[in-house]
């Protein structure tokens, strides 16, 4: 996704961005406007209102206007307020009329705050709305198409494992017979979460599960090893018993087939 700068000008800082900042928290805005990121910034950095934020986000842009070690007044909770003070400001465009394009441009804010989130190793908590800091209903379309909604394709990427970093198979089912993958619907949810094929993880499980030491030669059958203690192959008396045992066979049982060949 492109990202792209057009800083507040120095001569508008007493306006837009006074004090500098450490961020601690995102505050998420709808703009309430059909404009693109660009003009959005375009005009919040030049006018004289005390209105300002760090980015917008449209359908194909980010557009930033202030770097994030200064202030916005973007959550109207003050000139102390930890919303204007601590919080890196996002403006999802579009949210007027909403559409296609609102939809791509919240998909885009999510890409974007994924971004800050692990630049800052920053949990899914730091994501904020402006409305928890001031009772605005803002940013209005994300909270009526739900937020838990917004939260839940944050945390989808932010999940994500690249492929790169994705162990195998086997190293997964082993881990999973360690029990570091729970049991159960949490096993299947947390190994799908992570990008891992469930089914083929657990065929593997149950393969590793199964692995038997060394597999013996075939048994032969009743008749046949009964024929061949008839051949004098088994030997006799305790000596036959023993070695039928330890090879598995059933004596009696082989016995009362020889005692039957032999009638
Ligand atoms: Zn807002």
């Amino acid at each position: 996704m492109k990202i792209s700068k057009n800083l507040v000008p120095l001569w508008n800082y007493p306006k837009k961005c006074p004090y500098t900042m450490k961020p601690t928290r995102i505050v998420v805005h709808n703009t309430a406007n059909d404009a693109p990121a660009a003009n959005e910034i375009a005009y919040m950095r030049r006018n004289s209102n005390t209105v300002s934020f760090h980015y917008a986000v449209d359908d194909k842009e980010v557009v930033q206007g202030i770097e994030e070690n200064r202030c916005s007044w973007n959550a109207g909770d003050g000139s102390k307020g930890k919303g204007n003070r601590e919080g890196i400001s996002i403006e999802i465009c579009y949210s007027k009329s909403g559409g296609e394009k609102f939809i791509k441009a919240e998909q885009n804010a999510v890409e974007l705050i994924v971004d800050i989130l692990k630049r800052y190793g920053w949990g899914i908590d730091r994501v904020t709305k402006h409305q928890d800091y001031n009772g605005k209903y803002c940013p209005h379309r994300t909270l009526d198409l739900g937020w838990d909604r917004f939260i839940k394709m944050i945390e989808e990427k932010l999940n994500d494992v690249p492929v790169a970093k994705k162990k195998t198979v086997t190293q997964i089912a082993k881990e999973v017979i360690q029990g570091k993958w729970g049991n159960g619907v949490t096993r299947r949810t947390k190994l799908k979460k992570a990008g891992y094929n469930y089914n083929e993880v657990q065929a593997k499980v149950n393969e590793l599960l199964n692995k038997k030491p060394a597999s013996k030669p075939a048994k032969k059958s009743v008749t046949v090893i009964a024929k061949e203690v008839i051949q004098g192959k088994w030997g006799n008396g305790a000596e036959r018993k023993k070695r039928l045992t330890e090879a598995g066979y059933n004596y009696e049982e082989v016995q009362k087939k020889v005692n039957q060949l032999l009638k």
